[in-house]
Parts: C-alpha cells; sequence; structure tokens
C-alpha cells in the first residue's frame, strides 16, 4: 500500500507538531528522509534512502540519514521492521499492520487482509510480558522473483539461480 499524498502531508505535519512539542528543530534534513521513506512502500535500508536522498541533497552523508532516521522511530513516526537479514529496514507505516518478506531479494511489503486482521495472540498466562504491538510476516517469493524464477526454470531446469547480489 502507497501512502498517499494526504496521509504524507498528515506525516510531515506531525513530524513538525511533535518536534515542537519536544523542542526539537524540524531539520531539513529529517523531512527529506521521512518524505523518502513515505515515497517508498517496500520498507527500504540506510542505503537504499541514503541513495534517494542523495539525488535531492547532493551533499548528505549516510550517517546523516541514519541519525534522522533514529529520530523519527523516537519521534514515533517511523518504525524499524523486523528482517531475518541483519540490515535494518524503516516503514513509514506506523499504524498495526502485517507484512511479506521475499527471501530473495529481500523486499519487504505491507498486507492488509482480513484473515491475517482476525488474528489476536493469545493470553500469556504466567508470562510476564505485556504485548504492545505485533504483526505477522509472511515469507516467500515476491511476484518479480516468481517471474524471474519462472524464467530461469525454463532457460535452463537443472541450473540454481544465485541469490542476486546487493
Ligand atoms: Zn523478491
Ligand atoms: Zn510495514
Amino acid at each position: 500500500m502507497k501512502n498517499s499524498r494526504d496521509s504524507k502531508q498528515k506525516k510531515l505535519e506531525l513530524l513538525e507538531a511533535v518536534s515542537r512539542a519536544r523542542s526539537l528543530p524540524v531539520t531539513v534534513q529529517r523531512r527529506v528522509v521521512l518524505t523518502a521513506l513515505l515515497d517508498r512502500d517496500d520498507h527500504p535500508t540506510v542505503d537504499q534512502l541514503f541513495a534517494d536522498v542523495k539525488a535531492r541533497m547532493p551533499g548528505v552523508s549516510r550517517t546523516t540519514i541514519y541519525r534522522a532516521l533514529e529520530t523519527l522511530v523516537e519521534l514515533g513516526l517511523a518504525r524499524r521492521t523486523n528482517h531475518f537479514e541483519a540490515t535494518a529496514r524503516f516503514d513509514g507505516n506506523t499504524d498495526h499492520h502485517h507484512h511479506l518478506v521475499c527471501r530473495r531479494c529481500n523486499r519487504v511489503d505491507d498486507i492488509d487482509h482480513p484473515g491475517l486482521n482476525k488474528f489476536t495472540p493469545p493470553s500469556l498466562g504466567g508470562i510476564a510480558f505485556e504485548i504492545l504491538d505485533y504483526s505477522i510476516y509472511l515469507e516467500g517469493l515476491c511476484a518479480a522473483c516468481r517471474r524471474g524464477a519462472a524464467k530461469s526454470a525454463a532457460q535452463k531446469p537443472a541450473g540454481r539461480s544465485p541469490r542476486p547480489p546487493r
């Protein structure tokens, strides 16, 4: 699900409101990083966002992007997404939602499905743990990777397709 223009505008207004409440300046970097994050719906890594932002702000450093992301997470405007890969991924969607994870290209998509939305975590009984939120991650192959797998299977049936370089 792509963030609509409206919700993007609301998120940027929220950034200003939350920053004002915490007496933090709304830096250009934070605005640009949040916009870049909301422009993507594939839960990007710091490097992917760095590439996007560099196109708009040529002098920007990777550290600046990372710090801006950390602040956005801290302010509740973005989230870290859990991923089997060690690389941190970020999510501009801070509502309760579930995910599809591609095992081959590592992209993460949001999924809105009534079957998943019906799930509620069981009561944990004697376990001293307070659940604040949860997300279901379904692992598999995305449409692009399935097309690629079908194509390479047709070309060389016995060949194993290597993981694409990152
Ligand atoms: Zn994929
Ligand atoms: Zn998400």
